[in-house]
């Protein structure tokens, strides 16, 4: 039988194995020498007959663990074929190892007491929608303002998949930004849900992955990757924040977990629920199309309006020299904290200053493996956040020799944002506390508590501080540099700087008190900026769906990225213009490059890109696939990405 296994393998090999085994049986069996959990897969159909002497025999069935589902098995089958990956490499995304990992304790159950609050009018119009859809099933869009209780309502989805003992599966954007969230779960519903995170321990994985398969567990928060579990009867996938790009994976399998869960819940029939204040453009288009369903909630809950925009422009209210803060901003922080309450200032870039110059001759500080600049961070190291290479500040110009008092950090990082802050108080007689949270920290949870409780006046955060936090005193919210994501070749810089800023802005005035966001730019006249000001998504959407429409970009038209790496750029360039040479000739298909990419050497190995634009009526997977194959190209790597995010 053919028995498929998580390894850099393109289909299913045949093993002997016992007879009567049931498609899907996780067995052990050995590959290459190595000893691997693999599943019994599906007869394919044009398989050649191999004679039985000739099949190596599976070490033995896992007796224990249930078979995985049909359906998730045609679901994995699906993963593979959009996105090109082979299947070995998208079953090894399902953690089958933990099943030959021995566990001693059991995974203990999870014993719900559920204590919802009652619903608002509106959100229990919203709630009923969700529990009882009725007429065709399809993927829901629960769309409402921050606030708005959207979390309280799917809350309720999941307490009737409790009731109806099928297992949950909540995707978050970021494990480790949900402590709020799994509080609040913890107290609605009595007991926590199993958090599925890369820093459990691999004993407490293999647990919940086999509580997991033998459906004994029944909701499970995790990250994109929680995404491939075998649930084993599965009935409700809920994704927060449906919109946030860290649903897209850029390692190995290349794949979108919103978009791969909204086919797992087609193929195995479960309901799918994607929460979002700011859509994506490809969700809003599936609403239009009918082929999604929205559901709204448009009041925020309780006593909090929207918080009020107001765009700063910087070339009029301008920060003084070496500065990033305007004067208004200053009056405007002096005054919220004179009334006793928070601040956050929103500087989207990690460390000091994303760059340090020579001002004797002119000199970049560049990275030696990346075209990348260094990133100065505290008062001592260089880094690139690209490799992670680390380098001590240096005490001279290595091109003129100039002292290191010519060497000027250029920009503003968020340490440096912090600098500034703090630098106003200097002489004052009351200093507010401050704090800085970026992912270079691990933030403590006692941190969260502090602010939270008000005990930390300004905060200076990057787009972490954006996520899922509930502040209750923070009343304004500085946005240092909207500009920043609005260039660069991302052909969603719009509508993602518009969510991110859109989103920060929910953080502020969601207790009682109201909430101003002060938008610093040189560029107020952007649709962006105007969109933020008077809350006006959809406008916004309008116009991006209208450009990316005429343009043929996603998600009306197709798009692929292919990239070629290597260390020797010769070799890299010649097999791009070979696979641009060689592309199909087909009108309904477009070929861009190739050139090198953005960030044309990354570790050392130089990169190019070709972009591939086809329009709806072609498979482009398929075109790519009779395109490439056999294209082989000595000390070059080939990668594909269907429906890319990142351009660099
Ligand atoms: P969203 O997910 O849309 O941002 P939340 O579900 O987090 O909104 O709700 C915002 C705040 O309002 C939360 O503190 C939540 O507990 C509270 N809230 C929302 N709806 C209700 C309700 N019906 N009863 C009590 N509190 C509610
Ligand atoms: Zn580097």
């Amino acid at each position: 039988m053919p028995v498929l296994m998580p390894a850099l393998v393109e289909a299913a090999f045949d093993y002997l194995v016992p007879e009567h085994t049931q498609e899907g049986t996780l067995v052990e069996a050995k590959l290459a020498g190595r000893s691997l959990v693999g599943v019994v897969w599906d007869a394919q159909k044009d398989a050649k007959e191999i004679p039985l002497a000739k099949l190596k025999p599976i070490t033995q069935a896992i007796a224990d663990l249930p078979p995985l589902k049909r359906e998730f098995r045609q679901w994995l089958d699906w993963v593979s074929e959009f996105t090109l990956a082979p299947k070995g490499a998208v079953l090894s995304l399902c953690g089958l190892a933990y099943a030959a990992k021995a566990t001693r304790k059991k995974f203990a159950p999870q014993e719900f007491i559920v204590t919802l609050p009652k619903l608002t009018k509106g959100q229990n119009e919203v709630a009923e929608q969700l529990i009882r859809p009725g007429g065709e099933q399809k993927p829901i869009l629960l769309d409402g303002v921050t606030g708005s209780g959207k979390t309280e309502v799917y809350f309720h989805a999941i307490a009737e998949a409790i009731a109806k003992n099928t297992q949950v599966l909540v995707l978050v954007p970021e494990i480790s930004l949900t402590h709020q969230w799994l509080e609040r779960f913890e107290k609605t519903f009595g007991a926590a849900p199993c958090v599925w995170h890369s820093r459990m321990t691999p004993a407490a994985k293999a647990r919940a992955w086999k509580a997991v398969v033998k459906g004994e567990v029944q909701v499970v928060v995790g990250a994109r990757s929680a995404l491939f579990l075998p649930f084993h009867k599965l009935g409700l996938l809920v994704i927060d924040e449906e919109h946030d790009p860290s649903y897209k994976q850029e390692d190995g399998v290349l794949y979108h977990a919103r978009d791969m869960a909204v086919i797992r819940a087609r193929v195995e029939k479960v309901p799918v629920i994607l929460v979002s204040a700011t859509p994506s453009l490809e969700t809003l288009e599936n609403v239009r199309e009918g082929k999604y369903r929205a559901l709204h909630l448009t009041e925020r809950f309780g006593a909090a309006g929207l918080p009020t925009v107001r765009l700063i422009d910087l070339r009029i209210d301008t920060p003084e020299r070496g500065a990033f803060i305007s004067p208004l901003v200053k009056k405007a922080m002096l005054e919220t904290l004179a009334r006793g309450e928070q601040v956050l200032f929103f500087m989207n870039r990690r460390g000091y200053a994303p760059l340090l110059l020579c001002r004797a001759c002119g000199h970049r500080f560049a990275c030696s493996n990346c075209s990348a600049w260094l990133v100065v961070h505290g008062k001592s190291r260089l880094e690139c956040h690209h490799c992670g290479h680390k380098e001590q500040l240096p005490t001279e110009c290595p091109s003129c020799k100039a002292a290191a008092d010519k060497l000027a950090p250029c920009g503003p990082g968020v340490e440096r944002i912090a600098e500034e802050v703090r630098d106003i108080f200097v002489g004052s007689a009351s200093t507010p506390t401050l704090a800085v949270l970026s992912s270079d920290e691990a933030i403590a949870a006692e941190t969260w508590a502090e602010i939270e409780a008000g005990k930390i006046d300004i905060l200076v955060g990057t787009q972490m501080v954006a996520k899922g936090h509930h502040f209750p005193r923070l009343t304004l919210v500085v946005v240092v540099d909207a500009d920043v994501g609005l260039d660069g070749a991302d052909l969603r810089a719009g509508e993602r700087t518009y969510q991110l800023l859109h989103q920060l802005g929910g953080r502020a005035g969601r207790g009682e008190l109201a909430g101003t966001v002060l938008v610093q730019t040189y560029a107020p006249e952007h649709a962006v900026m105007k969109a933020l000001v008077a809350h006006d998504r959809d406008r916004l959407m309008a116009l991006e769906a209208r450009e990316r429409k005429a343009g043929g970009w996603p998600p009306f038209g197709q798009l692929a990225a292919i990239l070629l790496d290597g260390v020797d750029e010769k070799k890299v360039r010649e097999a791009a213009q070979m696979l641009a040479r060689t592309a199909p000739d087909d009108k309904r298909i477009r070929v861009l490059g190739p050139a090198p990419a953005p960030l044309s050497k990354l570790r050392g190995q130089y990169r190019y890109r070709l972009l591939v634009k086809a329009g709806s009526g072609i498979h482009l997977q398929r075109t790519l696939k009779g395109w490439l194959a056999g294209q082989k190209f000595s000390g070059v790597r080939i990668k594909v990405d269907v429906n890319p995010y990142y351009f660099m």
